[in-house]
């Protein structure tokens, strides 16, 4: 095995498997997504380009005064739900996630989305573990924590994969279009895993989600920008950047540069193109510059659950 940009032997082991290997990509790529991104924020593309040029280094800062290499709360929902489901050896309980994302909020989340508070609030008040479905309310806070789903039910039945899927997004957001795309998300990375190819995803998921709401078709080398948090918008950007770039990088500095949303685009990019391209395809100066701890925590998260889901012990 070849670690050819060095530094990432430091904190990469040698002997890991391609298939962990992919899933601890997922998963950096998810962070180092969430932690480029957030620097730009809700700004508009023309900002970006006057601010930074091209916004491609770890720089923190943003609305929310970042510091270099720090994530959000797409990071961190998503180790909370990592965490309930290795608690339940691989089930994805309502209750469990609920406590769960229930003890983040406790602890000051540097940033919390309405439609998550409120989910949240609802389980706090009343127990509440399904939010009543919503028509209004299509944002990606649930497909942005989605990758423990991926990599935990990545070899199961279609209908496994969707019903984990269905519990952790409910509990904050219950909305068709919400559903549809976290689905095509998690059947995406679990292609990418299997080593796949992108015109499989074109041909299965994203074909699927398409032909299902005809809304998230998008064109290919069109540049959509400033996608909001609407999960439509988010996907439409997030798809079209993915399937025209060709390394992990250009696709998160692409992406990121598209303002808006971006920590949210670039986090659900970051673990596409993690698990697509591959630990080695990783940039180390974004590596380098993770929080420690996120990176500790994400790798952890992404074998345990790879284990569970190769022993066959998985509980769903
Ligand atoms: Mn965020
Ligand atoms: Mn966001």
């Amino acid at each position: 095995m070849l670690w050819p940009r060095g530094l990432t032997a430091v904190w990469a082991d040698p002997g890991w498997s391609l298939l962990q290997q992919k899933a601890v990509a997922a998963y950096w790529g998810l962070a180092v997504g969430d932690a480029l991104g957030g620097t730009v924020e809700f700004l508009l593309p023309a900002e970006i380009a006057q601010r930074y040029g091209r916004h491609d280094c770890m720089r923190g800062g943003g609305w929310l005064h970042l510091k270099p290499g720090q994530v959000t709360d797409d990071t961190e929902m998503a180790l909370a739900l990592g965490e309930a489901i290795l608690g339940r050896h691989g089930q994805v309980d309502a209750l469990t996630v609920a406590q769960r994302f229930d003890a983040w909020l406790h602890g000051k989340p540097v940033d919390v989305g309405n439609t998550v508070r409120r989910g949240l609030v609802q389980f706090r008040a009343h127990g509440t573990l399904e939010m009543p479905e919503d028509d209004y309310d299509a944002g990606n806070g649930a497909c942005m924590r989605t990758l423990p789903v991926a990599l935990a039910t990545w070899r199961s039945d279609p209908a496994v994969m969707i019903r984990a899927s269905r519990t952790q997004a409910h509990i904050t957001h219950n909305n068709p279009l919400s559903d549809a795309g976290t689905e095509c998300i998690n059947r995406m990375i679990a292609i990418a895993l299997a080593q796949g190819s992108r015109q499989e995803m074109l041909d299965g998921p994203v074909a699927d989600l398409i032909r299902r709401y005809p809304v998230f078709q998008f064109r290919r080398k069109r540049l959509p920008s400033n996608p909001s948090p609407y999960i439509v918008d988010t996907l439409r950007v997030v798809l079209q950047v993915f399937f025209d770039s060709n390394s992990f990088e250009e696709c998160l500095v692409e992406v990121v540069n598209r303002g808006g949303d971006a920590d949210t685009t670039g986090a659900i990019a970051g673990m596409v193109a993690g698990a697509f391209h591959g630990l080695e395809d990783i940039p180390n100066r974004w590596l380098r510059r993770l929080d420690p701890h996120i990176r500790a925590a994400c790798r952890q998260q992404a074998l345990a659950l790879m284990d569970l889901s190769l022993s066959g012990r998985a509980r769903h």
